[in-house]
């Protein structure tokens, strides 16, 4: 490896870590000023924004500690095999960069990851290191995001959640059998193993919070993974099971999807084109409706079509409901809270203020239409004081009604 000064490393280990959505960029729009020009870039050299347990969107240092790697994972640029060249940090120039960007204001945190180097042992205390020395050496108090070696020692891992805010470690793709073909030096069962300690982790350490306020905090924000979506033949409807699988056994903060993205020298194994990345929006709808709307997982699975997959075209709770017409129409001044948040086009904000309102008084459709995007959209759904829509939610047309009109696409589009 031929000797390369801070910053060209920071540009090859920023690049590599930007196929990990395990801290999420979301929302953002590209907008790229490598090269000197611009102001303002939401991407290049290493800045990803993330959103913080409070709700605060923060900016991170988000990078690799190496690039180079022992594991050949199919799907991944900087798999053994793969031709990329090469850079690696040590771990005081990871501690002196944050430290830099923090100080300038660049940055509110860090996001490590790495590939495998000698040994997942090795390579873990090495990520420990950076964020034990950032804690101690330097007393940082900005955000920590580690990614987690699961064939590491757990006391290693452990170590982690010490000095992290947030932990993680990718399940990668949502089946084994996926994870055979495209990753096989990983397996789900030692990685769920990792994840149920880094789980009896924190809440050890939360108990130990409540008994002495002494106690020093573990991973505060909790731990997430991440899942390829595209890469192999798993269907939405895996996906969704999987993810739900996740979140009841580990309690995740968050399952991050990844449609997956061709990478330059592929392996022939991989699909030559990237899934829709609305597949994977309709993906982080989907977990919504499990997290926040009390959907079950066998009804978001029953949104899907016979191949398993959720339409493109419109959401999964509109799906849902047009394949359930027999739980509508809902009235509005009556329904409780789990029925209200079935309907498509009303969020928890609009459900929570038509509550708050039919205490004092009945609700009509001109108050339901102040409250949500598309009063169109809800009307074969709901009865209000002069609404009722008889015949409408049962048409046999009624997607078409309500679906979103197909917008023609940008010829110049990227
Ligand atoms: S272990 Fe991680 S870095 Fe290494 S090839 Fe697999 S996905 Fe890539």
């Amino acid at each position: 490896m031929t000797s390369l000064d801070t910053r060209q490393k920071l540009a090859i280990l920023a690049d590599a870590a930007k196929y990990d959505a395990s801290c999420a960029s979301s929302g953002t729009v590209k907008r790229d000023s490598r090269g000197g020009n611009g102001v303002g870039s939401t991407e290049s050299m290493g800045i990803c924004h993330a959103y913080a347990p409070d709700g605060r969107c923060i900016s991170l240092l988000k990078i690799l500690l190496t690039n180079s790697c022992i594991f050949d994972c199919h799907y991944c640029i900087n798999r053994k095999s793969s031709n990329v060249r090469r850079a690696r940090f040590t771990t005081d120039e990871v501690v002196q960069v944050t430290l830099a960007f923090y100080k300038r204001n660049y940055i509110e945190g860090l996001f490590l990851s790495s590939g495998i180097i000698r040994s997942s042992n090795y390579t873990m205390e090495q990520l420990v290191e950076v964020a034990r020395s950032l804690r101690e050496d330097h007393d940082f108090r900005g955000y920590i995001h580690l990614k987690t070696i699961p064939d590491a020692d757990p006391g290693l891992v452990r170590l982690a959640g010490l000095h992290a805010d947030r932990v993680s470690i990718n399940v990668e793709l949502p089946t084994q059998d996926g994870l055979t073909r495209l990753a096989p030096e990983k397996d789900s069962g030692r990685i769920e193993g990792a994840m149920r300690d880094m789980k009896g982790a924190i809440e050890d350490g939360c108990d130990a919070r409540r008994k002495y306020r002494s106690a020093p905090k573990f991973a505060p924000a909790g731990q997430s993974t991440q899942m390829i979506v595209g890469a192999d033949a798993a269907n939405d409807r895996d996906i969704v099971r999987r993810a739900s699988h996740l979140y009841d056994r580990f309690s995740l903060r968050r399952v991050y999807y990844s449609a997956f993205s061709p990478i330059p020298s592929p392996s022939a194994v991989l699909p030559l084109k990237r899934p829709p990345l609305m597949r994977e929006h309709r993906l982080y709808q989907s977990d919504w409706l499990m997290r926040f709307y009390g959907f079950k997982p066998s009804e978001v699975a029953s949104a899907t079509d016979d191949l398993g997959m959720l339409p493109l075209d419109i959401d999964p709770k509109l799906a849902w409901a047009l394949k359930f017409r027999e739980s509508f129409p809902v009235d509005v001044n009556r329904a409780p809270r789990e029925l209200l948040l079935r309907v498509p086009g009303f969020g928890t904000k609009a459900v929570n203020r038509i509550i708050s309102s039919r205490r004092w008084r009945k609700l009509g459709l001109d108050d339901i239409s102040r409250l949500t995007l598309s009063v169109a959209k809800v009307r074969p759904f709901i009865i209000t004081t002069d609404w009722r829509p008889t015949l409408l939610t049962d048409c046999a047309d009624l997607r078409s009604l309500v679906a979103p009109k197909a917008e023609q696409l940008d010829l110049f589009a990227s």
